[in-house]
């Protein structure tokens, strides 16, 4: 399936409230210009800053649910800058914003959907955080310093399984989104305890809808919900030890992630190989990142000048993934 991708531009914050905008758009066609140069990217869907939180998951996400539902594993990657709205958009924050937010909403719509459906399903959650090469189990997090023991396995089918990692049983919207809350907090606390912004972790909210229909075949689809690191260049000067450390691996995921899903787009075929392994990031997700899987890519960038260079970095990576 083809990948999709989505930019969405947040309102300027109070801080900002005197700076110029450096983007504008064309009034219903999925087009940025950026910049003095004018620079004009076209998306799958572009959000200006009035695109509220129902239009954004109505258009670009109602359509997963269903194939989701069908079988079909997803994945929605959230990216951009830090403070570009990728955790708002997402809906995994723990302010009331996020309850807007697109997993919510997602969560709600599930249940209805699978009541209306004939078959007998069971939904299960997991919430992993991967920061540098390591992941923490936010659902069961361990203590500081222990490394989560997470193998990776791969059957003949091409199926990933994540050996290690707790799946909860829900059967209702509200558990589900206890659960959500739960990690959402073990991510922070997991922060301050490291001395780390969350901002420099990638985190993955999994929901596994496993079925058995009337003719007793069964089927599991995944649907991954991933709030990536900042994208944001680190400054080299500040960065020594660990934080350059940091900076290194996240870039190596998030680069990972542009070559997967560059040479997943590539509809000449001249890429054979994809570099599913160039990163741990990229392994979790393989059997959610092309084939028979749908993705959607939301870059999310702030409209305020001072944070041009950024936003145009984000504008070119996402334009990377269509
Ligand atoms: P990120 O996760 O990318 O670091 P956040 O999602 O935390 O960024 O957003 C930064 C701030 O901007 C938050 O206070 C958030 O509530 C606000 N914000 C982000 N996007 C929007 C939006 N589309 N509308 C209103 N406020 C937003
Ligand atoms: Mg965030």
């Amino acid at each position: 399936m083809r990948n999709r991708v989505a930019v969405r531009v947040r309102p300027l914050t109070e801080q900002e409230a005197q700076q110029h905008c450096c983007i504008s758009f064309i009034p219903d066609q999925p087009q940025i210009t950026v910049g003095h140069e004018q620079r004009s990217f076209t998306f799958d869907y572009a959000y200006p800053p009035s695109s509220d939180q129902h239009h954004v998951y109505d258009t670009s996400i109602t359509p997963l649910l269903h194939k989701f539902v069908d079988g079909y594993n997803s994945t929605v990657l959230a990216y951009g800058q830090t403070g570009s709205g990728k955790t708002y958009s997402m809906g995994i924050g723990l302010d009331s914003a996020s309850s807007g937010g697109i997993v919510p909403r997602f969560v709600e719509s599930l249940f209805t959907e699978l009541a209306k459906r004939q078959t007998s399903s069971k939904v299960y959650v997991s919430f992993l955080e991967l920061y540098n090469e390591d992941l923490v189990d936010l659902l069961n997090p361990v203590k500081r310093g222990e490394g989560l023991q997470v193998s990776i396995r791969e059957d003949v089918q091409g199926n990933i399984c994540w050996v290690g990692v707790r799946e909860e049983s829900v059967s209702t919207p509200q558990q589900l989104l206890e659960l959500l809350q739960k990690g959402s907090i073990a991510r922070t606390t997991a922060s301050t305890d490291m001395n780390r912004t969350s901002s420099r972790s990638h985190a993955i909210f999994s929901v596994i809808l496993k079925q058995s229909l009337e003719d007793g075949t069964r089927i599991t689809s995944k649907f991954h919900f991933v709030d990536l690191a900042g994208s944001e260049r680190l400054k080299r000067t500040n960065a020594v030890g660990d934080r350059a450390k940091e900076g290194i691996s996240i870039n190596t995921g998030l680069l990972a992630l542009g070559n997967v899903i560059s040479a997943l787009g590539d509809v000449s075929r001249k890429v054979s190989h994809i570099p599913y392994r160039d990163s741990k990031l990229t392994r979790l997700l393989q059997d959610s990142l092309g084939g028979n899987s749908q993705t959607l890519m939301l870059a999310c960038v702030s409209p305020a000048d001072s944070n041009y260079t950024e936003t145009l970095n984000t504008l070119k990576y996402a334009n990377r993934a269509r």
